[in-house]
């Protein structure tokens, strides 16, 4: 492994509240954790912000030498309604409200998630495990916490022992809680006919009769937990300690918390060795979320049709207003602010335009390297897109005084600018030239069209081997054409 380009990474640890230089456990490999979403309904704006953060953070991982196992679950069973450990699933309650099975559900919203990652360029991760995959690792889990002394059988359902586990180890680090002011603060009664303390929470629950969602386990017919599945799904895969776990801002008490408890109860010791954590995309001021009613889709994004929205908003106009803030940092929505971010996307993406057609001059009038370092400096501490992208509107400056000649740079320099803006831009901050995109589907488009009239034409002289010909060519091109009363549609496959 190279050294990171200009200098080390540092990256907050939320667990030691402290900025720290990274360093892998097996370099060049680091394994990546990140908390996926529950499949129970579409994904909001707020989802993604998070899910943009750790992008952002496997990105730049990636850019500057490592080999990121990247892992990021799909809960699909044990995420109670009210995150609590009595009542419905999320995913079963959604089940019955839509008449479905619940694995429809969940195949449902994950791929609506798919899509909506697809949307904003977020790239997918190295595994994406399921949390009903892992059913025997879970198991396996729980008999560990058992054996160890942590976990408790009370009528089919198994408990995590909190205060036992206080007693040995520190509980409540990460989040910054403490025990005994967790006692008198609780009026949690939920589940008090079988925890031992309102502080437990189960790690395998049994499932009524009419729980739909259930499996054999040496407990009897039950479900996970939702803090376990991401215990044994990130140790699996990336090993019983690991470099870097993220997620949410909102997941760190108690679900990180839970899983460093479970982790060093199961195995003796804790899991994660770096703890980073986004903040919460917030409506003023309030976090957004589906239960505040203060949420909107990407869809209605991009149509505007929502009440918060004055307008509609491509997708890498929000990736754009988004990375302008730190991902430590809270981020209010507003559309004044979305509309300058709109303009700004324009002038850097216009400039990463004129790159190509620069001319290149004797003498250099401004130093690219600096830039560059500037560039890398600000991603190297802690992930500083901000201040990044401040630094690529003095890029835009720079390419914009040479084209209009009140500047000039040698050919290497201009070259080098071209391969940084590039860099940045595209590769690690992820921002896609959407006019250049939607002209390929203007001419995909034209080009369908031209093929739909030259079927219908062959049809109507009842040439059907030339009319089917057409269809099965563009079938394999990807390409699938519907015929509709209104006429004939496409879609690709
Ligand atoms: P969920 O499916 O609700 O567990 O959420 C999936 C991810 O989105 C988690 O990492 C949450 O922390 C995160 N999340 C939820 N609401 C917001 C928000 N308003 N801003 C940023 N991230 C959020
Ligand atoms: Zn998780």
């Amino acid at each position: 492994m190279s050294e990171p380009i200009h200098g080390p990474l540092y990256i907050t640890n939320t667990l030691t509240r402290r900025k720290e230089e990274f360093v892998p456990l097996d370099p060049p490999r680091v394994g990546l954790y990140v908390c996926g979403p529950t499949v129970y309904s579409d994904v909001h704006l707020g989802n993604v912000r998070t899910f943009l953060s750790f992008d952002t953070l496997y990105r730049w991982l990636s850019f500057i030498g490592y080999k990121v196992r990247y892992v990021r679950n799909i809960t699909d069973v044990g995420h109670l309604v009210g995150d609590v450990d009595e009542g419905e699933d999320k995913i079963a309650k959604r089940a019955r409200l839509e008449q479905l099975e619940p694995m429809e559900i969940v195949q449902k919203y994950t791929n609506g998630f798919h899509d909506v990652m697809r949307l904003f360029n977020i790239l997918p991760p190295s595994i994406e495990p399921t949390a009903t995959g892992h059913l025997i690792e879970q198991i396996g889990m729980v008999e560990r916490i058992i054996q160890s002394g942590f976990g408790y059988e009370v009528n089919g359902s198994v408990y995590f022992d909190v205060p036992r586990f206080a007693g040995k180890y520190a509980y409540g680090e990460l989040s910054g809680r403490r025990i005994d002011e967790l006692l008198t603060n609780t009026r949690d009664t939920e589940g008090m006919d079988e925890k031992r303390s309102p502080l437990d929470f189960a790690i395998w629950k049994k499932a009524e009769p009419q729980h739909l969602m259930k499996w054999p386990s040496p407990w009897g017919e039950g479900f996970p937990g939702w803090h376990l599945e991401c215990s044994a799904m990130s140790t699996k895969y990336l090993g019983p300690t690991f470099d870097i776990h993220g997620g949410g801002m909102d997941l760190k008490f108690p679900h990180h918390e839970c899983e460093i408890a479970q982790s060093i109860a199961a195995d003796g010791h804790a899991p994660v060795r770096y703890w980073m954590h986004g903040n919460m995309l917030t409506v003023n001021g309030r976090k957004m979320a589906k239960s505040e009613g203060n949420g909107f889709t990407p869809e209605e994004l991009i149509n505007g049709n929502h009440k918060l929205l004055d307008k509609g908003y491509s997708p890498m106009t929000v990736r754009f207003f988004m990375l302008q803030s730190h991902y430590a940092s809270t981020l209010d929505f507003s559309n004044a602010a979305l509309q300058a971010s709109e303009k700004g996307l324009e002038r850097l993406m216009a400039a990463l335009d004129l790159l190509p057609g620069l001319k290149a001059g004797t003498a250099d009038g401004a130093d690219v390297a600096a830039l560059e370092a500037r560039c890398h400096a600000a991603m190297n501490d802690d992930l500083n897109t901000p201040v990044m992208i401040g630094e690529l509107f003095e890029g835009v400056r720079i390419i914009n005084s040479v084209n209009d000649g009140r500047l000039t740079l040698t050919a290497a320099s201009i070259d080098k600018l071209r391969t940084l803006m590039q860099q940045m831009v595209l590769e690690v901050l992820g921002l896609t030239h959407e006019r250049a995109a939607q002209a390929d589907d203007r001419t995909l488009d034209g080009l369908v069209q031209a093929f739909i009239r030259m079927r219908a034409e062959a049809k109507a002289k009842k040439d059907f081997a030339a009319s089917d010909a057409i269809r099965d060519r563009l079938l394999e091109l990807g390409i699938t054409l519907k015929d509709t009363k209104e006429g004939t549609t496409w879609s690709r496959s």
